[in-house]
């Protein structure tokens, strides 16, 4: 099958998928330390002359719209960490054929951005948390506190984003005990709670894909303590949901690992200097920046973006070949 623009104007890429979602990293940097993501001690940044500016960004994710895409999601490295971040995500809003635009954030920050965002377009909200114990949140996260993380939420719920979901990723013997307490933080405060299989991105990723554990083995768990319905939940991804309707909560299971969903996957991720990564799992990429910077027509970036896409691989090979990734999942933009 070769890749076609279907007449509804969608890309349809080589293996049949429509590619309708652009996950872009606004920054590689990053104020916390998630032993799983990013290394202790690691500098090792992209170059401010190097970052896409915004004018760069609008440009891409309009040359992108023309091509079907019409969700984007902003993350990095800590997207609150990039200077004037409502400016840009009130430009992204306004250009025609972004339908949906949603943020990954850690809320360390977001006590001071989650209004401006709120009001500049951002629709929906993704936070990280991977456990509601203060000593154990700064133990996971090289020195993060919990405190600014729910000042965060709270004010992301003052500004008005519904709902909130909040990821965890899950690792024996570091939160694995802490699903419960996630599960009522989560109920109490009307979040959405979606478990993460870690995945052997990079260093950090493979020492603590030593810790994978299977999501079903913590769905069979769960399983024996609440019932659990089939849920339906708004969303770009491939989170598969289970309602608890005892405690009023959808919990989301995303299992790269265990049951990957490489057959329907519709995302590519844009790095901060340009470089597109087609798959999380694989090598594969095409950079825009220097392109961007050459004078490039937009009938000359959209033939670009067609050949780019053509690139994404058919799956990951997380399993295969655990060691295939070096980048860590911040300088992709997970
Ligand atoms: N800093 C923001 C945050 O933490 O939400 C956005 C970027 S972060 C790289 C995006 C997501 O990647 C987070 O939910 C994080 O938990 C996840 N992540 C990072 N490294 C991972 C790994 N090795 N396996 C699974 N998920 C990972
Ligand atoms: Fe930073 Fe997010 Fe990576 Fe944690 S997961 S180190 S918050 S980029």
């Amino acid at each position: 099958m070769t890749e076609q623009i279907a007449t509804n104007s969608k890309y349809v890429d080589p293996f049949g998928r429509s590619i309708d979602y652009v996950r872009l990293s606004v920054t590689d940097r990053c104020d916390l330390r998630c032993f799983y993501c990013m290394p202790k001690g690691f500098n090792d940044f992209e170059e401010p002359d190097d970052w896409l500016t915004f004018d760069e960004i609008e440009r891409v994710i309009s040359a992108f719209t023309a091509l079907g895409i019409n969700k984007v999601r902003l993350t990095g490295g800590e997207p609150l960490l990039r200077k004037n971040l409502p400016e840009l995500t009130h430009r992204l809003s306004k250009v025609c054929g972004v339908k949906d635009m949603s943020l990954s954030t850690n809320a360390v920050k977001l006590a001071k951005f989650a209004k401006p965002l709120f009001e500049s377009g951002v629709q929906r909200l993704n936070v990280s948390l991977d456990c509601v114990n203060p000593e154990k949140f700064k133990s996971i996260t090289g020195g993060g506190k919990f405190e600014k993380v729910f000042d965060g939420l709270m004010a992301a719920k003052q500004a008005g984003f519904s709902p909130i979901k909040i990821n965890m990723v899950i690792m024996r013997d570091v939160n694995d005990d802490n699903v419960l307490n996630m599960i009522d933080f989560c109920a109490e405060h009307d979040f959405i709670l979606r478990l993460i299989e870690t995945m052997p991105m990079g260093s950090t990723g493979k020492e603590a894909s030593q810790r994978y554990i299977p999501l079903d083995e913590i769905k069979q768990q769960l399983e024996q303590k609440f019932e659990m319905v089939p849920a339906v939940q708004r969303g770009a991804g491939p989170a598969r949901y289970l309602s608890i309707p005892e405690k009023n909560l959808n919990i989301g299971f995303i299992t790269p690992i265990s049951q990957h969903f490489c057959e329907t996957c519709n995302r590519v991720r844009l790095g901060v200097n340009g470089t597109l990564y087609l798959c999380l799992g694989q090598e594969h990429q095409y950079p825009l920046r220097e392109i961007l910077r050459s004078g490039v027509s937009d009938e000359e970036l959209k033939e670009h973006l067609i050949k780019a896409l053509s690139l994404k691989p058919k799956k990951h090979e997380f399993n295969e070949k655990p060691d295939n990734i070096i980048r860590i999942m911040s300088a992709t933009g997970g």
